[in-house]
């Protein structure tokens, strides 16, 4: 299927070269254009808007953005294999340098000295990753990853040896996993020990290892992972689900999933921490004499009474309409920006009547008004036209 879909940039409305910015602009005006809140029971608006979610979704990631300008949509569709969003393990953009200093954790002590092979270890962490909508970030959700995760074989319980088989103690080293090797040197002869090369230090050996694991007592297998994305979290950031990583080793414990999250940008609210801002556009005489107005929240269209005499820029505060903050109790607020319209083509009808309006303001805040009035061009303008 995907060569009958749209190129990216072109859904966007981008050039290829646009920065991250421009993408995330050109993505929030063409998912308010589409936004099913506004377009209730058009499919063609919700094919355009679930065709702009995928297109942000890849070109708003590096990696993705740069698998797609090389490969088109098979570099970037799941549905053809390792090369697609599949890889699972394929780096993030951003940090993760202290999560991979774990893998090495308690498992060998100083210098090139190794350590006991049957010493149990800790599985490797994983890694994944999410896109979710602004209101899922908002609010929370489940989601299914995929990984590529080693896991105890269940054929053989992780011992590695082939059902109903048992493993040996180690011809070589008698089950030490060490030997001693004589060497001749010009300095006469030298002994030292080594790791046993038969049974690499186990000091046990597989006589029938089992066919599943070829004797390694681990799989790597492709499993999907159902991970509860926590409330409140915001773009770029992380979560760790524990033990969701790789099957420890010699019955250590398992590694975690570590679940990095990208959140698409709202068509019209802009995250602020856990607050959320709305600009509210009002007409001048809404502003002027306040008006009953429904106001989308993260919780559906709330009533707001906007009062008269509202100045453009007013900031009202919704509390607790924010986001739920991702480690606490507490909701941020919704912050309403207000933004006044002036209309920018009047009819002349129109234009009489703001005239009126504005002499008889200026004498209610006696104000000199007509051919006394010298500082004021207004009224000059306004005979100009009527002639
Ligand atoms: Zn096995
Ligand atoms: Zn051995």
């Amino acid at each position: 299927m995907a060569e009958n879909k749209r190129d990216y940039y072109e859904v966007l409305g981008v050039s290829k070269g646009a920065s991250d910015d421009e993408i995330k602009k050109a993505y929030r005006q063409t998912a308010k254009k589409y936004h099913p809140d506004l377009n209730p029971g058009n499919k063609e608006a919700e094919a355009k808007f679930k065709e702009a979610n995928e297109a942000y979704e890849v070109l708003s990631d590096k990696e993705k953005r740069a698998r797609y300008d090389q490969y088109g949509h098979a570099g970037v569709d799941p549905n053809f294999g390792a090369g697609g969003f599949g890889g699972g393990a394929g780096g993030f953009d951003f940090d993760l340098g202290d999560l991979f200093g774990s893998f090495f954790g308690g498992g060998f002590g100083g210098g090139a000295r190794q350590a006991n092979p049957n010493a149990p270890r800790r599985g490797e962490d994983l890694q994944a990753r999410v896109t979710v909508s602004f209101e899922e970030a908002a609010k929370g959700c489940r989601r299914e990853v995929e990984v590529q995760k080693i896991e105890t074989c269940p054929e053989c319980g992780g011992s590695g040896a082939q059902k109903g088989t048992s493993t040996n103690t180690c011809p070589d080293c008698g089950g030490r996993g060490q030997v001693n090797v004589t060497q001749r040197t010009p300095f006469g002869v030298m002994s030292t020990s080594k790791t046993c090369p038969k049974c690499n230090g186990k000091g046990k050996v597989i006589e029938h290892p089992c066919q599943k694991c070829r004797g390694t007592g681990r799989i790597r297998h492709t499993v999907k992972v159902s991970v509860n994305v926590p409330a409140g979290i915001d773009d770029r950031q992380m979560f760790s689900v524990p033990g969701g990583g790789n099957s420890g080793i010699n019955g250590g414990p398992a590694g975690d999933l570590k679940v990095a999250v990208y959140v698409r940008p709202h068509p019209f609210f802009e995250r602020d921490g856990y607050n959320v801002w709305y600009d509210l556009k009002v007409s001048f005489t809404q502003a002027a004499l306040g008006d009953k107005i429904q106001i989308p929240t993260l919780d559906g269209d709330v009533k707001f009474d906007l009062p008269a005499g509202t100045q453009p820029g007013e900031i009202f505060v919704m509390k607790g309409k924010g986001i739920q903050a991702v480690n606490g109790r507490g909701r941020g607020d919704q912050l309403v920006r207000v933004i006044v319209n002036i209309p920018k083509s009047l009819s002349e009808n129109e234009k009489q009547l703001l005239m009126q309006l504005e002499t008889s303001l200026k004498v209610k805040r006696g104000a000199p008004v007509g051919s006394n009035d010298k500082k004021s061009n207004i009224r000059d303008k306004f005979e100009k036209h009527r002639k």
